[in-house]
Protein backbone atom coordinates (compact mmCIF):
# COMPACT_ATOMS: atom_id res chain seq x y z
CA UNK A 1 0.00 0.00 0.00
CA UNK A 2 1.81 3.59 -0.96
CA UNK A 3 1.49 5.79 2.01
CA UNK A 4 1.50 9.52 2.54
CA UNK A 5 2.63 11.54 4.99
CA UNK A 6 4.04 14.36 7.31
CA UNK A 7 5.65 15.64 10.71
CA UNK A 8 3.56 17.75 12.80
CA UNK A 9 4.50 20.93 11.71
CA UNK A 10 4.29 20.29 7.69
CA UNK A 11 7.73 21.15 6.99
CA UNK A 12 8.46 16.99 6.20
CA UNK A 13 6.29 15.07 3.69
CA UNK A 14 7.04 11.68 2.26
CA UNK A 15 5.32 8.66 0.82
CA UNK A 16 6.73 5.29 1.12
CA UNK A 17 5.41 1.79 0.46
CA UNK A 18 3.84 -0.71 3.15
CA UNK A 19 3.23 -3.92 3.39
CA UNK A 20 0.05 -3.82 5.75
CA UNK A 21 0.83 -7.40 7.36
CA UNK A 22 3.83 -6.14 8.92
CA UNK A 23 2.10 -3.32 10.85
CA UNK A 24 1.95 -3.79 14.33
CA UNK A 25 2.79 -1.47 17.83
CA UNK A 26 5.87 -1.68 19.58
CA UNK A 27 5.95 -1.77 23.61
CA UNK A 28 9.91 -1.44 23.65
CA UNK A 29 11.54 1.14 26.17
CA UNK A 30 12.90 3.17 23.31
CA UNK A 31 9.24 3.56 21.55
CA UNK A 32 7.44 4.33 24.86
CA UNK A 33 10.18 7.25 25.71
CA UNK A 34 10.48 8.36 22.15
CA UNK A 35 7.16 8.60 21.58
CA UNK A 36 6.14 9.80 25.22
CA UNK A 37 3.20 6.70 24.79
CA UNK A 38 2.09 3.78 26.02
CA UNK A 39 3.63 1.82 22.69
CA UNK A 40 4.08 3.55 19.07
CA UNK A 41 2.86 1.79 15.82
CA UNK A 42 5.45 0.99 13.39
CA UNK A 43 5.19 -0.62 10.08
CA UNK A 44 7.80 -2.24 8.06
CA UNK A 45 8.87 -0.52 4.15
CA UNK A 46 11.45 -1.38 1.75
CA UNK A 47 13.61 1.87 2.37
CA UNK A 48 14.15 2.03 -1.29
CA UNK A 49 10.37 2.82 -1.55
CA UNK A 50 10.60 5.75 0.84
CA UNK A 51 11.12 9.12 -0.77
CA UNK A 52 11.04 13.12 1.34
CA UNK A 53 8.58 15.24 -1.01
CA UNK A 54 8.90 18.14 1.00
CA UNK A 55 11.95 19.31 3.16
CA UNK A 56 14.80 16.73 5.00
CA UNK A 57 14.84 14.76 8.20
CA UNK A 58 17.30 15.15 10.96
CA UNK A 59 19.21 11.95 12.41
CA UNK A 60 20.03 10.44 15.36
CA UNK A 61 21.74 7.14 15.63
CA UNK A 62 20.37 4.84 18.52
CA UNK A 63 21.91 1.35 19.68
CA UNK A 64 19.33 -1.21 18.82
CA UNK A 65 18.35 -4.31 21.20
CA UNK A 66 20.71 -6.04 18.61
CA UNK A 67 23.61 -3.94 19.51
CA UNK A 68 23.26 -2.40 15.60
CA UNK A 69 22.94 1.01 15.17
CA UNK A 70 19.68 2.43 14.32
CA UNK A 71 19.24 5.70 12.53
CA UNK A 72 16.26 7.82 13.68
CA UNK A 73 14.56 10.22 10.99
CA UNK A 74 12.45 12.85 12.64
CA UNK A 75 11.90 16.68 11.54
CA UNK A 76 14.43 19.16 13.28
CA UNK A 77 11.91 21.90 13.85
CA UNK A 78 8.71 19.78 15.79
CA UNK A 79 10.56 16.90 16.44
CA UNK A 80 8.02 14.72 15.12
CA UNK A 81 9.21 10.82 14.46
CA UNK A 82 8.90 9.55 10.95
CA UNK A 83 11.45 6.92 10.58
CA UNK A 84 13.90 4.37 11.36
CA UNK A 85 16.48 3.33 8.88
CA UNK A 86 18.07 -0.52 9.00
CA UNK A 87 20.49 -1.26 11.39
CA UNK A 88 23.97 -1.04 10.40
CA UNK A 89 24.25 -4.74 11.40
CA UNK A 90 21.91 -5.95 8.89
CA UNK A 91 19.90 -7.65 11.57
CA UNK A 92 16.54 -6.31 9.43
CA UNK A 93 16.33 -4.94 5.44
CA UNK A 94 13.83 -2.95 6.69
CA UNK A 95 12.90 0.51 7.46
CA UNK A 96 10.12 1.53 10.13
CA UNK A 97 7.50 3.95 9.68
CA UNK A 98 6.12 5.94 12.50
CA UNK A 99 2.64 4.96 11.04
CA UNK A 100 0.50 7.41 13.01
CA UNK A 101 2.00 10.34 10.83
CA UNK A 102 0.71 8.66 7.57
CA UNK A 103 -2.40 9.66 6.12
CA UNK A 104 -3.74 6.29 5.64
CA UNK A 105 -3.15 4.57 9.55
CA UNK A 106 -6.25 4.47 10.68
CA UNK A 107 -6.86 1.28 7.53
CA UNK A 108 -3.69 0.42 9.36
CA UNK A 109 -4.92 -1.62 11.88
CA UNK A 110 -2.12 -3.49 14.02
CA UNK A 111 -1.27 -6.92 13.12
CA UNK A 112 1.39 -7.68 15.62
CA UNK A 113 2.45 -6.74 19.05
CA UNK A 114 6.34 -6.88 19.80
CA UNK A 115 8.82 -6.32 22.99
CA UNK A 116 5.72 -7.30 24.66
CA UNK A 117 8.34 -8.15 27.40
CA UNK A 118 8.06 -4.27 28.53
CA UNK A 119 4.17 -3.71 27.84
CA UNK A 120 2.56 -1.63 30.23
CA UNK A 121 0.59 -3.83 33.19
CA UNK A 122 -2.64 -2.00 32.23
CA UNK A 123 -3.17 -2.75 28.69
CA UNK A 124 -5.15 -5.69 27.49
CA UNK A 125 -3.89 -7.72 24.13
CA UNK A 126 -5.23 -5.96 21.23
CA UNK A 127 -7.66 -7.90 18.79
CA UNK A 128 -6.55 -9.43 15.62
CA UNK A 129 -2.42 -8.89 17.14
CA UNK A 130 -0.14 -11.57 17.36
CA UNK A 131 1.71 -10.97 21.06
CA UNK A 132 5.91 -11.49 20.58
CA UNK A 133 8.03 -11.23 23.65
CA UNK A 134 10.80 -9.54 21.66
CA UNK A 135 10.89 -9.10 17.94
CA UNK A 136 9.51 -11.87 15.65
CA UNK A 137 12.19 -12.34 12.55
CA UNK A 138 10.54 -10.51 10.42
CA UNK A 139 10.19 -6.96 11.97
CA UNK A 140 11.86 -4.57 13.48
CA UNK A 141 10.66 -1.50 15.05
ZN1 LIG B 1 7.96 19.24 11.65
ZN1 LIG C 1 10.27 -0.15 19.79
Amino acid sequence: MQVTGRCFCEDIEYEAEIDPALVGVCHCRDCQVMSGSAFRMVGAIDPSTLRFTRGQPTTFDKTADSGGIRRMLFCGRCGTHLFALPGNDSATPYASLRVSTSDQFDRLPPKWEVYCCSKVSWLEPLDGAVQCDRMPPSLDA
